[in-house]
């Protein structure tokens, strides 16, 4: 939407306005106590690791862009750019950090060559929930570390959508013991794949394009990619049987947007509060959206496609979370900031799993 179509809208005509704002005198109505002014026009560019319109993950970028139009009137319009549109998925960080879009939409832990503190902010093997995540971030000190993290970047961060637990992944042959992991070839990344190795297989790093072929080729013996919403437009289930959960990789992965400080600083007081407030809602929007679709597709999965869906077993979850613990846990040896992230993630972990044994999972358990 225009500025001008918000505007009438509102039922201020354009010279009905522009004679208010004057009548009230410049500085109280036109600029912030900083002497930024309140009329001009920002044409942002949103570069993304998202296929254009992907379902959930790149329609959740343009949610975010279409939600800071809204609110701000139109005097911020966000363009939002697919992968390879503009630049690569994995160049975003650059760009935004270099100036050549001013915002980006994507997930923290394709950024550990970077920083290896920014897996903290995205997913970690058997760490905290979407909901959890939000209360560790807004409430836990969390979004204070990942403003250090960024900073030497000149980046903002902002937590921008999340998928709640992910799937566990398609598999051509059952896991019914840790001898069922051994020597299988996956595609699982991050440290979700390293665990895997240590746990005797072989993770491999795949692009989203390329899992469906791998997996029907038998390239892979087993894949990992989100859950049943976004599996079920893949197709995987055409190339593998079995449908493990849960995804004990990927418990809530928190997807990011994040704007050059400088342009960020650039903006008057409201727009600044409006970019922000507009990532918080598009943060709860995803879940909202990932909650009720991944239900209806593994509806769809199981009862129209024949999906064999199957729990990993206790042995198999046990060793991969005590796996886990150490890998999470080498990545605070790394440098002392993501020491200083992995003991304010740990120490909220730790707290939140003894409140939620007596709240959300005793609920579980009563409501069968
Ligand atoms: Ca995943």
């Amino acid at each position: 939407m225009k500025r001008r179509d918000f505007v009438s809208k509102l039922g201020l005509g354009t010279v009905a306005g522009a004679g208010l704002l004057a009548a009230c005198g410049e500085k109280t109505t036109q600029q912030d106590k900083s002497g930024k002014d309140f009329k001009t026009e920002y044409q942002w560019k949103m570069v993304t690791t998202w296929p254009k319109d992907f379902p959930g993950l790149g329609t959740g970028a343009n949610t975010l862009a279409r939600l800071i139009g809204e609110m701000s009137g139109g005097r911020i319009m966000v363009k939002v750019y697919g992968a390879k549109e503009l630049v690569p998925a994995f160049e975003i960080f650059d760009a935004v950090s270099g100036g050549t879009a001013e915002m980006g939409h994507g997930a923290s832990y394709y950024w550990k060559g970077k920083s290896e503190a920014a897996q903290f902010f995205a997913a970690v093997p058997f760490g905290l929930t979407a909901q959890e995540m939000n209360s560790w971030l807004y409430y836990g000190g969390g979004m204070e570390l990942w403003h250090e993290v960024y900073e030497p970047f000149g980046l903002v961060p902002a937590a921008a959508g999340n998928t709640g637990v992910q799937m566990g992944g398609w598999f051509n042959r059952e896991i019914n013991s840790l001898a069922d992991l051994q020597g299988l070839k996956m595609r699982i990344p991050g440290l979700g794949g390293e665990v895997l190795k240590r746990a005797g297989g072989t993770p491999v790093s795949l692009p989203g394009g390329e899992i469906f072929t791998s997996l029907q080729s038998g390239a892979i013996d087993a894949t990992e990619w989100v859950g049943p919403y976004n599996d079920l437009a893949f197709g995987l289930y055409k190339a593998a049987k079995h449908y493990y959960y849960p995804g004990w990789h990927e418990p809530g992965t928190t997807l990011e947007a994040f704007v050059s400080k400088k342009a960020f600083d650039a903006l008057p007081e409201d727009l600044q509060s409006i970019v922000m407030s507009a990532c918080r809602i598009a943060n709860q929007d995803m879940l909202a959206e990932y909650t009720a679709r991944n239900n209806q597709a593994l509806y769809t999965l199981v009862n129209e496609h024949q999906v064999d869906l199957r729990r990993f077993p206790d042995e198999v979850l046990d060793k991969l979370r005590s796996l886990s613990d150490t890998v999470v846990a080498e990545v605070a040896d790394k440098d002392p900031l993501s020491r200083k992230v992995y003991e304010s993630y740990k120490q909220f972990r730790d707290q939140v799993i003894d409140w939620h044994e007596v709240s959300e999972r005793a609920y579980l358990n009563a409501r069968g």
